[in-house]
């Protein structure tokens, strides 16, 4: 039902009794006091058990249906609607280039009344969005799936990664992919991974803010995004995100090396021990790394299969080997501990990994402090846990050695090959030294 947009199960028959639409505001009655609100839309992927409303000061608050005991709608609201300004004609001599949507809040509209998101899926939607964008390139918007990025698979990076490679064959300059910022590091890795050499820039954007609040970062980091994949003279795997608390600035992060550090800030994404991969300001690039790969190189070739059974755990004092034992249970093939210090774990947990590799598994060590590199050759433990078989990944993101792992096991014939593609460095997932700035 249109008027009940993304309701279901029970928070829609609540609606329904109540004679409500969205849009209208409504004055509900809980078990706790009463509140009233616009009616907002619920997401295609919400549960059926809440009803949200849009209170005057602007922020959301979702009900439990159970909670609700009567609605009373006291204004009705006009439908909410959208119509987009039709885009300039496309300028000839602009590069083309590709986005792809993939979900989360960027290149989303909003409508400002009731707070509903929307994917914006036309040229026309984008353009009244983002109008800089018809004079940066001919961007092609499409939309390969919708979801939160929590719910993100191997299966949709391969996905991604497939458009690509057919993008690439049809000669875009670049290619943009829209995305949720929670899972926007693992994405970025596993691209880097299957599109190894591959010859334009591929850039993933996404939005901290969503695009109804004044400080959303969603268009210049879109801009920045179109900027780079039309324009960069390097080609590879990169996340544009805002950079520090200026309006003006993005930086362009490797795509194996980078990392969500904050839940809310919008400069929220960090390279992790290495420095930018490039800055871009208001008129193109402030900044570019020395040693980024050149755009149109001539060695792609791309690896897009993932192997899903491999397992990330993080160690901690008291961790259970059953929880080891657990992960041989469910069939995974690999298993990366994320250790303490220097890559440590406790003796159970030696022994239990020690047994895993003996089982024909794929044990691999990463560190819990994020800045500097594992060594296993200092401590007892640390050698015990070479002996048993478990490979140290330097200072490789816990993160980006999960989406390794999946990679290299569903593009390798022998056990043998995935060890050693596991600790060689591909796409600068590891570093040989560390770098002299902050660890973060
Ligand atoms: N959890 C959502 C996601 O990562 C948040 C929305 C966003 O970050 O765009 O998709």
């Amino acid at each position: 039902m249109e008027d009940l947009a993304g309701y279901k199960g029970s928070s829609l028959s609540f609606l329904k009794k109540a004679g409500a639409s969205i849009g209208d505001v409504l004055e509900v009655e809980t078990s706790w006091g009463v509140v009233s609100g616009t009616l907002v839309p619920r997401y295609l992927y919400g549960d059926g058990d809440h009803v949200v409303l849009k209170l005057r000061s602007g922020y959301n608050v979702g009900l439990d249906v159970s909670v609700l005991r009567s609605a009373r709608v006291l204004a009705k609201g006009q439908k909410p609607s959208f119509s987009a300004s039709s885009p300039p004609k496309p300028s000839k001599g602009l590069p083309r280039v590709l986005i792809i949507g993939t979900g989360g809040t960027i290149a989303s509209r909003i409508d400002y009344r009731t707070g509903a998101v929307h994917p914006a899926v036309s040229s026309a939607d984008l353009h009244s969005l983002v109008p800089e964008l018809s004079g940066v390139a001919r961007v092609q918007p499409e939309i390969l799936f919708n979801v939160f990025s929590e719910n993100m698979r191997p299966s949709h990076w391969t996905k991604i990664a497939q458009r690509v490679r057919k993008a690439i064959g049809e000669g875009f300059d670049g290619v943009v992919i829209t995305h949720g910022t929670d899972t926007l590091g693992y994405t970025a890795a596993a691209l880097s991974f299957a599109l190894v050499g591959v010859p334009v820039p591929v850039i993933l954007v996404a939005a901290q803010r969503s695009s109804d609040r004044p400080s959303s970062d969603g268009p210049i980091n879109l801009i920045a995004g179109v900027s780079v994949a039309g324009t960069a003279g390097f080609a590879g795997v990169y996340v544009a995100m805002h950079l520090g608390e200026s309006d003006d600035k993005v930086a362009l992060h490797g795509g194996t090396r980078v990392r969500k550090n904050h839940t809310s800030r919008r400069d929220a994404f960090v390279s992790v021990g290495v420095p930018l991969a490039a800055v871009w300001g208001k008129s193109g690039a402030e900044y570019v790394s020395d040693g980024l790969p050149m755009r149109g190189g001539s060695s792609f070739a791309p690896k897009t299969r993932f192997e899903e059974k491999v397992v990330l755990m993080k160690f901690y004092p008291s961790m259970p080997a059953g929880l080891i034992k657990a992960a041989r249970k469910i069939g995974a093939k690999a298993l990366v501990i994320e250790g303490t210090g220097l890559g440590h774990v406790s003796k159970e947990i030696v022994r239990e990994l020690e047994l895993f590799v003996n089982g024909g598994g794929l044990a691999c060590m990463t560190s819990q402090c994020i800045g500097g590199r594992v060594d296993l050759s200092v401590y007892d433990t640390g050698r015990d846990l070479l002996h048993a078989g478990v490979l140290p990944l330097e200072d490789m993101l816990s993160e980006t050695a999960l989406v390794k792992a999946m990679w290299v096991l569903g593009n390798s014939r022998s056990l043998g090959k995935a060890k050693e593609m596991m600790v060689a460095n591909i796409v600068g997932e590891t570093t040989s030294r560390s770098f002299p700035g902050t660890p973060l």
